[in-house]
């Protein structure tokens, strides 16, 4: 299956996905703001920048998109061009994940 959009389009809007303040991030945090619980965000001292930091808990949270983190559910889905390409990024993200989420653990 072909794209809809033309490949310097497409280039375009994937390197505009940041990963940090995403939809889901704010949705999160209002609703742990909402139920009184303090948080940091991004904190580049710890392993993997987690997203969302609970201090009072010890505990860090990271929002995971599905696609960027390869999950096994059923909204992800390989890109149907330069899957090797797509592969080895997402299969290296996931790595990464693992050891920052092992780090944090240590
Ligand atoms: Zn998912």
């Amino acid at each position: 299956m072909t794209d809809v959009v033309d490949v310097r389009t497409r280039s375009r809007m994937m390197s505009k996905i940041t990963g940090s303040n995403t939809r889901p991030e704010k949705v999160v945090r209002s609703a742990l703001h909402r139920h009184g619980l303090r948080f940091r965000l991004h904190r580049k001292d710890l392993p993997g920048k987690p997203d969302i930091v609970l201090p009072a808990f010890d505990t860090a949270v990271f929002v995971h998109g599905c696609f960027w983190h390869c999950h096994d559910c059923k909204y992800f889905r390989l890109p149907k061009s330069n899957q090797n390409f797509w592969r080895s990024k997402l299969t290296g993200n996931q790595k990464r994940d693992q050891r920052n989420i092992k780090d944090l653990c240590d």
